[in-house]
C-alpha cells in the first residue's frame, strides 16, 4: 500500500492511496488541476487513476471531484445521499453509489465506509483493506463514537483529524457560532480528542500515523505533532512513521 496526504487542512483535502492494483484519490477539495500537479509531485501520472472516493459534500473535500472524474475518465465513488447534494458538481461523471455501512468491493480492494458525526447529509469516514494492509480513514468528524474507534481498530496506517487546539479555538478570532460549531458534536475533534483517539487505536501492526485537517487560524502543526511524538514514546506497541498534514505541500509517498 502506498500513500501521500496531497492537502490537508480546512482549505482542501486530498489523499492518494495504492492499495492492491487500485489507484484512488480520496476525497478532492483542490482544483482538479491542483491535484493533478500534486499527483505528478510525488511522481504519480494522474492518468493512471481508477476513482475518487468521497467522504461528504462539504467543498473542502469536493471541489475538483467532478472536473477531475470527467477530466480522467474515472468514477466518483459516493454515498447515494451526499451524491444528491453534488448533483451540480457530478454532471456527466461516472458514479458509484455506496451506503455508509455497506462494504463493497471497488476493483481489487475492500471499501468499507462507516458513518460520522457532522455537519453534512451522510458523513463518513473510511477503511481500505488490499494486500493485508488495512487503511483507517478519518476526519470531519465532532465526536469520537464507539462506530469509529471500533472501525479503525487493527489499521497498518491511519488518517485522523487534529483539526483545532482548544485554547487557540476559544481565544480565536472566530465568531462564537463558528466556535461552538466547530466544538460541537458536529463540527472536529480537536488535538487532544485525537492523540486520545490514537491512543486507542495503537496496536504492533501499526506502521504510519497521519495526523490531517489542521486549522490555519486555530492550530499549530506543532501542538499535534509534539503529543502524537510523546505519546509514542511512552508505549512500546509499534513505532509507526508520523506525518502531520500540510495545507500546501504534499506528503512523500510513503510505501507500507
Ligand atoms: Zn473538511
Ligand atoms: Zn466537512
Amino acid at each position: 500500500m502506498k500513500i501521500s496526504v496531497l492537502a490537508g487542512g480546512s482549505k482542501g483535502n486530498a489523499v492518494y492511496l495504492e492499495a492492491g492494483k487500485t489507484r484512488l484519490v480520496i476525497d478532492a477539495g483542490l482544483s482538479g488541476a491542483e491535484i493533478i500537479k500534486r499527483l505528478a509531485a510525488i511522481g504519480v501520472e494522474s492518468s493512471s487513476l481508477h476513482g475518487i472516493l468521497i467522504s461528504h459534500e462539504h467543498s473542502d473535500h469536493t471541489r475538483g471531484a467532478g472536473i477531475l472524474s470527467r477530466k480522467l475518465k474515472v468514477p466518483v465513488i459516493i454515498s447515494t445521499r451526499t451524491r444528491k447534494e453534488c448533483e451540480s458538481l457530478l454532471k456527466k461523471c461516472e458514479i458509484i453509489e455506496f451506503e455508509a455501512g455497506n462494504g463493497f468491493t471497488f476493483r481489487d480492494i475492500s471499501i468499507d465506509p462507516f458513518q460520522t458525526t457532522h455537519d453534512a447529509v451522510d458523513p463518513v469516514g473510511f477503511t481500505i483493506e488490499a494486500d493485508d494492509c488495512r487503511y483507517g480513514h478519518a476526519t470531519d468528524f465532532g465526536i469520537v463514537t464507539r462506530l469509529v474507534t471500533e472501525k479503525l481498530k487493527n489499521c497498518t496506517a491511519l488518517l485522523l483529524e487534529a483539526n483545532h487546539d482548544e485554547e487557540m479555538l476559544m481565544n480565536g478570532p472566530y465568531p462564537w457560532h463558528l466556535k461552538q460549531r466547530i466544538k460541537s458534536k458536529h463540527g472536529h475533534i480537536s488535538n487532544n480528542e485525537s492523540i486520545s483517539l490514537l491512543d486507542d487505536l495503537l496496536h504492533e501492526g501499526l506502521e504510519a500515523v497521519f495526523l490531517a485537517h489542521l486549522s490555519e487560524t486555530n492550530n499549530d502543526p506543532k501542538l499535534p505533532k509534539s503529543a502524537a511524538e510523546s505519546l509514542l514514546a511512552k508505549q512500546n506497541l509499534c513505532n509507526p512513521q508520523l506525518f502531520i498534514a500540510d495545507q500546501y505541500i504534499p506528503s512523500r509517498l510513503l510505501a507500507i
